[in-house]
């Protein structure tokens, strides 16, 4: 049964995939634990790269709309999937919000997937990369407690380290445990709160974006 999902899941991301590179479309799935500042990481990054390339989102969330609201207020076109007792978007999902937006060429498709590090690593959305974040208030092992997601992400973002002085959590060895899992992974450490370090990661997605 689980094997089946997945297969069709596979299937219809591929569709996306394919539709996303006609359209030269860049597509990420960002991902993390509830908590981790995705959305207000999106806040943040949005705007900076909003000179450059035009920005779609696709919010995915359990049951509220808060998270749609507030990168509605950014001005960028934005679709809200709530999934329900769903704990993770798939392929299908993506490609019905897809019909519904009016996505233009050569843009950036971020798609904030639900917060769960479980299961998500297993439902390709058809995106080109795959963002995971956390945050100092979790644990520096986290990579080791959720390998498969680690594994799969392409880029992962440390966010919060504003709050290093006051929580008991060590960038070099949650970095070290995230090498371990995946030695590929391109490491941002960033505060959205203070904006340190968002610069380097707005950086790096612009230039995903011009070379999708
Ligand atoms: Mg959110
Ligand atoms: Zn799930």
């Amino acid at each position: 049964m689980e094997q089946d999902v997945l297969l069709k899941n596979n299937l219809l991301a591929e569709r996306n995939r394919g539709y996303f590179e006609a359209r030269k479309i860049m597509a990420l799935n960002f991902l993390s634990s509830p908590g981790s500042g995705k959305t207000s990481l999106l806040e943040k990054t949005i705007p900076m790269l909003l000179a450059h390339v035009p920005v779609a989102v696709i919010e995915g969330d359990q049951q509220t709309t808060n998270d749609a609201e507030r990168i509605h207020a950014l001005g960028v076109p934005v679709i809200q999937i709530n999934t329900g007792s769903g704990c993770h978007l798939d392929a299908l999902m993506v490609n019905r919000a897809v019909k519904e937006m009016e996505l233009k060429d050569n843009s950036l498709l971020c798609i904030e997937n639900v917060g769960n590090l479980v299961c998500p690593a297993m439902f390709d959305l058809g995106e080109a990369k795959k963002i995971v974040i956390i945050s100092t208030t979790e644990g520096d092992d986290k990579p080791l407690k959720y390998p498969a997601m680690f594994h799969e992400a392409d880029i992962c973002v440390l966010n919060k380290t504003d709050l290093l002085p006051y929580v008991d959590f060590s960038v070099p060895r949650c970095r070290e445990n995230a090498m371990r899992v995946n030695h590929h992974l391109e490491w941002f450490e960033v505060s959205v709160k203070t904006g340190e370090g968002l610069d380097s990661l707005a950086a790096r997605i612009k230039n995903l974006a011009e070379h999708r």
